[in-house]
């Protein structure tokens, strides 16, 4: 298999951005990217569920993808206040993030909870973007490298492929802190991860299927990504991208971090 991993850049709003904020944001970056041509980066934008419709339009024919920041595991029904894989797909995201830490501490989405979500999103067509990452408890008690697996093995469905799952490394304690883990453990955890995609990509095809799956799997990282610390992170082997909270929020900045990426 051919190995094309070009950098992804994604951001996630969170609970940022009302209309005039969030088309102004989603304005803006569609310009530079029409503008750039060819970017040498994929761009993905997040926003809040209130505004996926009119940001796949603002951001229409320029090559930035729409995602969703969750989905439900099932396809319909009575499940006040949650929105579905297929209800995202057909309002025009190409992705949707599960398992962020947010979700998991929040809403107490266990692995079992996102993989059926992944599952589904995987079943509508979206590519799943699947987050993983240790708390800070975890980190200082030598904890990471087993949390990880553990989150991965528990978290990535059947039917799991490079071209419909991208993995984020995010740990807990660097989300929104400003704080961000040295480099060599970044590449540390990156490296784990690949090395257990392998694994769970292979599952019945094959140790070689498995690894070429995995070499062509985008790993990204999030985690206080900005525009001063995303070269160092990004120049990483094993780092294919970020996924990138605060700093998404501002298009200079979210543009710099993924002209960084090149
Ligand atoms: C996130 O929430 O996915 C994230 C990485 O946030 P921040 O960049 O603000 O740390």
């Amino acid at each position: 298999m051919t190995v094309t991993r070009r950098p992804l850049i994604a951001g996630n709003w969170k609970m940022n951005g009302l209309r005039a904020d969030g088309l102004a944001l989603a304005g803006a970056l569609a310009e530079r990217m029409r503008s750039a041509g060819d970017a040498g980066f994929d761009m993905l934008v997040c926003p809040p569920f209130t505004l996926l419709a009119e940001i796949g339009l603002a951001i229409d024919g320029s090559g930035i993808a729409l995602g969703a920041q969750d989905c439900h595991e099932e396809q319909q029904g009575a499940h006040t206040g949650d929105v579905s894989a297929a209800m995202l797909a057909n309002a025009g995201c190409r992705y949707a993030i599960v398992g962020h830490s947010e979700r998991r501490s929040a809403h107490a989405d266990t692995d079992a909870v996102v993989k059926n979500k992944a599952s589904a999103a995987h079943k509508h067509g979206l590519v799943a973007i699947v987050c993983v990452g240790e708390t800070e408890d975890e980190r200082d008690t030598g904890a990471t490298l087993s949390v990880v697996t553990r989150q991965l093995a528990g978290s990535i469905p059947d039917g799991a492929s490079a071209s419909n799952t991208v993995i984020a490394y995010e740990p807990v304690w660097a989300i929104g802190t400003g704080r961000t883990p040295r480099t060599d453990d970044v590449a540390e955890v990156h490296a784990l991860v690949r090395d257990r995609v392998a694994v769970k990509l292979g599952l019945g095809k094959g140790r070689g299927e498995g690894e070429a799956q995995a070499r062509a799997t985008r790993i990204l990282y999030g985690g206080s990504v900005n525009p001063s610390n995303a070269a160092e992170l990004l120049a990483l082997d094993d780092v294919n991208g970020a996924l990138v909270g605060g700093a998404s929020l501002s298009g200079d900045d979210f543009w710099s971090i993924a002209e960084r990426s090149l």
